[in-house]
């Protein structure tokens, strides 16, 4: 395949995998919310996880987006210095948004600030938001899509603790702002924590920390700890599916962390809902792909 063959087959899949990525939960939350949904005894939690799995039903069978929130859509990408487009990742990324939002139909999500305009195909200044990682002596790419619905980005925080805090002031932010903000993101949430020396890192990391699989641990045996303890904290709330009580609040808690400055703690809190639309796909030099978020999917 020539060069724009290339780029086109990758325009192509992408556009397909982020329409995908509207209509079809990824594996890892499907089983957890299956898993949340047999721990409930009261009826309305029943009937709100019996909704969000007839919800899902019903995008399978009428190929429509499971949520109308389309979110503003994020790619977060780990690009080798070998794989073919990566001077074209940005502008093809791009190109996949808007035939997405065709081919979805994607609701119309990107609002240009201060213009206060939408822009009708979710492109608009620096979105598709795309974030990179680039990796030597390699020629593959994988791209996580990443649907940052309204309510899911309500609780979203990042603060640089007073020196004195300690860790015991992460613990609290997380609980503060869940307790306050949570039942807005349509629970039970995927809750993740960034900790770093300075804001920007923190808030970054929190959104990276959403990415990782369900089930997956801090690779710090503290770190998993506190994770633990966050989890079995906050599931102690009960808020339950919607918000409306229950068993549960919360699918897991993921932190992600950056070495600090001696004097401060930075933390960066990002949330994912329910209807947590994360999808990965892998590619060759070929272009050939592999879904790694969806076992078994070919688009
Ligand atoms: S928080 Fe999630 S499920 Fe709720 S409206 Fe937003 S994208 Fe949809």
């Amino acid at each position: 395949m020539n060069a724009k063959g290339q780029r086109e087959n990758f325009i192509d899949i992408m556009a397909g995998f982020t329409v995908y990525t509207g209509k079809y939960l990824p594996d890892d939350v499907h089983a957890k919310l299956k898993e949340l949904r047999e721990k409930e005894d009261s009826a309305l939690a029943t009937i709100v996880y019996d909704a969000m799995f007839e919800d899902l039903r019903l995008a399978h069978e009428l190929e429509r987006p499971l949520c109308q929130d389309t979110g503003v859509i994020q790619y977060f990408i780990q690009v080798g210095t070998g794989f073919p487009l990566i001077d074209q990742m940005e502008e093809c990324l791009v190109e996949a948004v808007k035939k997405a939002t065709v081919l979805g139909p994607l609701r119309h999500n990107a609002v240009e600030v201060f213009d206060e305009k939408n822009t009708g195909n979710n492109v608009g200044k620096r979105i598709p938001w795309i974030d990179w990682e680039i990796v030597p002596d390699n020629d593959e790419a994988t791209v996580y899509v990443y649907m940052a619905g309204g309510g899911c980005s309500l609780p979203g925080i990042a603060k640089v603790l007073m020196p004195l805090e300690g860790y015991e002031g992460v613990v609290k932010l997380v609980f503060d702002q869940i307790t306050s903000y949570g039942i807005n993101a349509c629970p039970p949430l995927l809750v993740g924590i960034g900790i770093a020396g300075s804001v920007e890192v923190a808030a970054k990391l929190s959104k990276k920390a959403l990415l990782r699989p369900i089930g997956s641990k801090n690779s710090n045996p503290r770190g998993a700890e506190l994770e633990a303890r966050i989890e079995e904290g906050l599931n102690a709330l009960k808020i339950g599916p919607g918000g409306l009580t229950g068993e549960n609040s919360v699918m897991g808690v993921h932190i992600e962390e950056a070495a600090r400055h001696p004097a401060t703690i930075a933390v960066g809190l990002s949330t994912g809902c329910w209807a947590h639309r994360r999808a990965v796909i892998k590619f060759n030099a070929d272009m050939d792909y592999e879904i790694i978020s969806h076992k078994g999917v070919v688009l």
